[in-house]
This record gives structure tokens, sequence and C-alpha cells, in this order.
């Protein structure tokens, strides 16, 4: 398993985290699904990435994010039958590293490509991309790259 993404996705997302610092941001990754998805071994490709509000009331957005639901169903709307998808979900760690942290674990689906960015003054120090393990108790660290 392995994700990678563009060139121009990295510094979106990299844009994204500036201005959200000291809070977290969030938001999703988009590509075309490989046929293996679901399968250990597979590479995911992010072509593109949606900027979502985090829905946190402001003083708990330094710790934690939330997709806000609404966004997320209209991206959904969008994709549909254009063979892309979400392949994965970008947040950031302000002041923090890039570690997962239980709360993230607990609000984790399966398959998808978890990219967490640590912030500090406002720049990306550190990148790494995590997958929810099969029994669903940990997280494990997959190769990440910005192509
Ligand atoms: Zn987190």
């Amino acid at each position: 398993m392995s994700l990678r993404v563009t060139q121009p996705v990295w510094q979106l997302i990299e844009g994204y985290a500036r201005s959200a610092y000291p809070e977290e941001c969030c938001g999703a990754l988009i590509g075309e699904p490989p046929s293996d998805f679901d399968r250990p071994g597979r590479l995911v490709e992010a072509t593109d990435a949606r900027a979502f509000g985090n829905a946190w009331e402001s003083g708990a957005r330094g710790t934690r994010y939330q997709v806000e639901p609404s966004e997320l169903a209209r991206l959904e709307r969008e994709l549909a039958g254009t063979g892309r998808a979400i392949v994965g979900w970008y947040h950031t760690h302000p002041d923090v590293p890039a570690w997962p942290s239980p709360y993230d674990l607990l609000r984790s689906w399966p398959c998808y490509s978890y990219l967490i960015v640590s912030v500090v003054d406002r720049r990306a120090v550190d990148a790494r991309s995590w997958m929810r393990s099969e029994d669903g108790k940990d997280f494990v660290a997959e190769p990440f790259e910005a192509v």
C-alpha cells in the first residue's frame, strides 16, 4: 500500500495547511480508485484534493477535525459517474508530529489513505500517510510521495 499525490495537489494541501494554522484543516484526496483499492498492496494516486470546512467549533479545531457533512455530500454528487472518487483524506497537525491520534483512529474507515501533515509556524515540516489495519485497532504507515 502506498499513496502518491501530484505536485499541484501537494501544493494545494500545503496552502490549506498554512492558511488554517494554528487550526487543523481537512479535506478529501481524489483520484481513480485502482481495482485493488481494498487490498493491502494497493497504490493510490491522488490527482486532486478538495478542502472541507472543519466542522468543530473554533475552540476545538486546534486538535481535531471533522469533515463538514454537507460538503462531503456535494463532492460525492459531483464525482458520481466520473470514474473518480475519494481515495483518501488529509488533515493537518498544528505543532505536533504527523502521527495519528486515537481520535483519528476512532473516526477512520478501512481502505482509505490518511495523509497527516505536521505544520509548524505555518510551514509543512513533515507528511506521513497511514492506513487503518485490517482489525481496525491501529494505523499502519504507508509510503508517501509527492511526484
Ligand atoms: Zn489527526
